[in-house]
């Protein structure tokens, strides 16, 4: 007696294929705000890390920005925000997610196997009088997990309206591939104009702290430079 296997998680992942040679495809993990992780192919293209959003719903660019951008927004293709360097969206895929996606598959197949393995005991052991067969409690182990805690800078493209952040100054829009170093810059001023703000609404008592708050505005003043 031949019986197809159920794979009930691996079905769930396939996109594709044959039930022999499935084609799976497994979410990009994302940011708790649902931004997903882009990892530079530029080795040199420091800090290499950003996150993409989607683009802000019903954003309408100035006609006068719109040459600035290079390449159509929403189509395939990123660009890295460091560097400029443009590659498929595939090559943006970070290392350790594509092992995560690995672990995923693995972690659902052995868990089909184990359920199949199981159901067949059970089938063995209904055909037979002297055979009983308690099935043991179905675990199903909790999805790996993955998260990155660094600083981020969200920005949003003022040529194509495209939400990403970013680790360090970068100088690309990651869609269209607009340069945007003006608004970083204008990030950083917002920002440096808030400590300002902060560092004066500190009473007497807190002048130690009104003094580091400055002198923080005024380092950022030069990396923004
Ligand atoms: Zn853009």
């Amino acid at each position: 007696m031949r019986r197809k296997m159920k794979l009930r998680r691996l079905e769930k992942m396939r996109t594709g294929g044959t039930r022999t040679k499935m084609q799976l495809s497994i979410p990009m993990p994302k940011t708790p705000d649902g931004r997903v992780y882009r990892y530079s192919p530029n080795a040199e293209a420091h800090p290499r890390h950003f996150v993409l959003g989607d683009p802000v719903v019903g954003f309408v660019a100035d006609p006068d920005r719109a040459v600035r951008i290079k390449y159509a927004p929403g189509t395939p293709g990123t660009v890295c925000p460091y560097s400029g360097v443009r590659a498929d969206d595939a090559e943006f895929m970070h290392p350790d997610d594509r092992k995560a996606a690995v672990k995923i598959v693995k972690q659902a197949a052995l868990q089909d196997m184990q359920d199949a393995v199981s159901d067949m005991l059970a089938g063995v052991a209904r055909g037979s009088k002297s055979i009983t067969y308690k099935p043991a409690a179905r675990r199903s182990k909790s999805r790996p997990r993955f998260g990155r805690r660094d600083l981020m800078r969200l920005l949003v493209c003022d040529c194509c309206g495209r939400d990403y952040g970013v680790f360090a100054i970068a100088l690309f829009c990651p869609d269209c591939g607009a340069p945007n170093l003006a608004l970083h810059f204008a990030r950083e001023a917002e920002l440096v104009g808030q400590q300002v703000d902060l560092a004066e609404s500190q009473g007497k008592d807190r002048q130690e702290l009104a003094y580091r708050l400055l002198g923080n505005a005024h380092e950022d003043v030069l990396t923004a430079f």
